[in-house]
């Protein structure tokens, strides 16, 4: 019990290293690059309660960039893997949730620490070998955001038990902010450490015990994670990280009675159906669970014939290609002025020019690899279909090679089409497709602005480039609903923990965004506790006399 009202340190954002040449976290990352490259294969078990488990289903982890070379091994589970990392969270359960929050905040407050310090770069190498991410965006995921989200989060635990009711003379009304009935299961993405780490790590904070299942093509990094968690003093059981096919874990999850959440971040067309499941089964729980999941997106660019051409080229190039485009908000549809085009269009094909695309061990790379082979498949039929297409040109790159590793060229394809195929669907990859609107008209920007709110199913994010302010307020008037995160003269990635609370609705998701304290609310259900400090004792109330 805590004798004390405690304040968590107050969170600031973890300083992005530069790691230009010369400077000492440069020579820590490429000497943890190749210490993790040239080791033996490594082999990752689950961690089921405090059994570390392996079987003889062997999956190969591979670089996207290197998909001949073997970093190691992971064991893929069965059903029975999964009950038994749901047995040992609700054996967990019943120390854990009962531990002061501000002991559970201190496991991830050390973990964040550990993070920025003595894990940096080890963390920031996993994710290049296994994510291939360069060493910045590698940087700006699993070392900074990883450390924002767990610092940030600690600190809107402390705001939320702080949020207490009135109370009218002669009692005491308090809220208690208990974890979920259960346990809580959560699947994250291949495409941000930081998320995996996020994902069970903001309900476990919140005293709830969580299964958690990585995608395939991040268990590398996903192992660096729960060593950290494990030296920062997480008990056994709390974070239950179990590596099998998704719907082997989902057939044993969400049949059973102690299923409280999801915390999901992927695909749309995965999430929907897992909620489907859920309500399938609603009757079989003890609680309605909660589900909470951030998936796709068709992020939009529009810039209006004031907005200045580098900042939009500028905008379109970092938006759409870093990490190859596989970021949910990464811009993939763009609106550009008929009088601007020429000058964006030349701009933009120059600078694509100057664009080095390799393995992210070489840090003069910009470019690199998607994530595996179904990915590149996808992407290229994508290219596939734009250059086979009467209305829409590739303008630049289209090139698709993966014989050592799964290089796509940072693409965009210009179209006449507003509903071609690729300025409709989310495709995950380095391509842009471009839509050129006439602007000689009073109300091209307005309709403009129309056609971006009504293309897509998708509201995550988007970005409105102009010098003229009336045009900035219409925008974000008519694309109110358009998007969950907005950016005004800037790209739409790249979003901070507790500068820009991330997340988007309609297909895109429950927006309960993360990094913020409305995510945190999802995984506590609060008590009301009412104490009459001088309890009545007599029935009769005065209006009777
Ligand atoms: P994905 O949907 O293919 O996989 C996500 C996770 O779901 C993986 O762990 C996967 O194994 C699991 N999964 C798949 N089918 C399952 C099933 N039937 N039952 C249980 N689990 C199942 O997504 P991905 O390719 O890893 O990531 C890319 C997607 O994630 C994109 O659509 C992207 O927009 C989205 N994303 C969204 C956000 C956001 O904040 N909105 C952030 C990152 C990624």
């Amino acid at each position: 019990m805590a004798h004390g009202t405690f304040n968590v340190p107050y969170p600031i954002n973890e300083p992005v290293l530069s790691y230009a040449p010369g400077t000492p976290e440069r020579e820590a990352l490429q000497a943890a690059y190749q210490t993790m490259y040239n080791q033996p294969p490594i082999e990752v078990p689950m961690y089921l309660g405090a059994a570390r488990v392996t079987t003889d289903d062997k999956r190969a982890m591979t670089p996207p960039h290197e998909h001949g070379k073997v970093l190691g091994h992971f064991s893929y589970g069965t059903e029975a893997h999964v009950t038994q990392a749901i047995d040992a969270a609700l054996e967990a359960r019943k120390s854990w949730a009962n531990l002061g929050w501000e002991h559970r905040a201190a496991v991830f407050l050390k973990a964040a620490d550990l993070i920025a310090v003595p894990y940096r770069a080890k963390i920031n190498a996993a994710t290049m070998l296994s994510q291939g991410k360069n060493c910045f965006q590698a940087e700006i995921d699993a070392a900074c955001e990883f450390a924002d989200f767990l610092r940030f989060n600690a600190y809107f635990a402390q705001e939320i038990h702080a949020q207490q009711p009135e109370s009218a003379d002669g009692i005491w009304n308090r809220l208690e902010y208990r974890p979920l009935e259960g346990f809580v299961f959560a699947i994250t993405p291949f495409n941000f450490t930081a998320i995996s780490g996020n994902l069970p790590a903001v309900a476990a904070l919140m005293g709830n015990v969580v299964v958690w299942k990585p995608s395939d093509t991040q268990v590398y990094s996903a192992q660096v994670i729960m060593e950290i968690f494990q030296e920062a003093g997480l008990p056994d059981g709390v974070i239950n990280m179990v590596t099998c096919d998704g719907p082997v874990a989902g057939n044993v999850v969400f049949k059973h009675r102690e299923f409280a959440g999801l915390h999901f971040t992927g695909s749309t067309g995965v999430f929907r159906h897992l909620w489907k499941t859920i309500g399938e089964n609603l009757e079989m729980y003890r609680s309605y669970p909660r589900i909470v999941g951030e998936t796709g997106g068709k992020d939009f660019v529009v810039a209006h014939p004031s907005a200045n051409v580098s900042a939009v080229v500028t905008g379109l190039i970092r938006g759409a290609f870093e990490f190859q485009g596989q970021k949910c908000s990464a811009a993939s549809r763009a609106y550009m002025p008929a009088s601007l085009w020429p000058a964006i269009k030349a701009e933009m094909q120059a600078e694509l020019a100057t664009l080095r695309m390799g393995s992210p061990e070489d840090f003069g790379n910009f470019i690199n690899a998607v994530i595996d082979r179904r990915a590149f498949d996808k992407i290229k039929g994508y290219i596939d279909y734009a250059n086979a297409a009467s209305d829409a040109e590739v303008i630049a790159g289209g090139g698709c090679d993966d014989s050592v590793g799964y290089f796509v060229e940072p693409t965009v394809i210009e179209t006449s089409n507003p509903h071609f195929k690729s300025m409709v669907e989310e495709i995950f990859g380095p391509v842009l497709t471009v839509y050129v609107y006439d602007d000689s008209t009073e109300n091209a920007f307005a309709d403009v602005l129309d056609l971006v709110d009504s293309t897509s199913e998708y509201a995550l994010t988007g970005a409105v480039f102009s010098q003229d302010r009336y045009a900035l307020d219409l925008a974000a008037k008519k694309l109110e609903n358009a998007a969950g995160n907005f950016y005004l003269n800037d790209k739409p990635t790249g979003a901070v923990v507790g500068q820009q609370p991330f997340g988007g609705a309609r297909g895109s998701g429950t927006n309960d965004k993360a990094g913020s304290y409305l995510n945190l609310l999802r995984w506590v259900s609060p008590r009301t506790i009412k104490e009459a400090l001088v309890s009545p004792t007599d029935y009769r109330y005065p209006f009777l006399g």
